[in-house]
């Protein structure tokens, strides 16, 4: 009996420390590595390899960090030394969720030409909190946000040949050609 319950709280522990140990490197917008820990991001402020130093991504928070690498999508312990570890802002934790998914989105939309429908149906199954998904942004938001990437990746001539479309099947050609 007195041994399951320790088994029990062992694993509770365990998982305790994971939380509390180890920051995930995920990609800025601008391609940069930022880390994120316990619902917080940092940007990468100084790498004296093997150690490199981060900093809240808020301006006006001064909580710093350290972990002993920076490659994007490795996990690495977070180890804190400066003297104020407490955030002045609150976490949050479903920003993360959503940035993440439309990183992926993005890099799929960018990279495929498939309809945006397909894209969205591929990434559904990546929100599975309730809370996340009461939180996430709508289908319709998704799509238009493909949209908008799918054009910016098109080359020039292909957004100009769009345009010829339109003359072609509107009333305006003859006018264009007499021109
Ligand atoms: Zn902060």
């Amino acid at each position: 009996m007195s041994e399951t319950f320790d088994v029990e709280n062992l694993a509770s522990s365990l998982n305790s420390i994971n939380l509390s140990l180890f920051g995930k490197i995920t990609q800025s917008q601008k391609g940069f590595p930022k880390l994120y820990f316990q619902n917080y991001y940092y940007r990468l402020i100084s790498a004296n390899v093997p150690k490199y130093t981060w900093r809240c991504v808020k301006n006006y928070c001064n909580v710093r960090c350290s972990t002993n690498g920076n490659k994007i999508g490795d996990e690495y312990v977070v180890n804190f030394e400066s003297q104020s570890t407490e955030h002045n802002h609150p976490s949050d934790p479903i920003k993360f969720v959503q940035l993440e998914r439309r990183s992926k989105i993005e890099l799929k939309a960018s990279m495929c030409d498939e309809p945006p429908r397909k894209i969205i149906s591929e990434f559904v199954n990546e929100i599975t909190d309730e809370e996340e998904i009461a939180n996430s942004a709508s289908h319709n938001a998704d799509r238009l946000f493909i949209s908008r990437k799918k054009k910016e990746s098109k080359p020039e001539y292909l957004k100009n040949m769009k345009g010829l479309k339109l003359l072609e099947d509107g009333d305006f050609l003859p006018m264009a050609l007499s021109t």
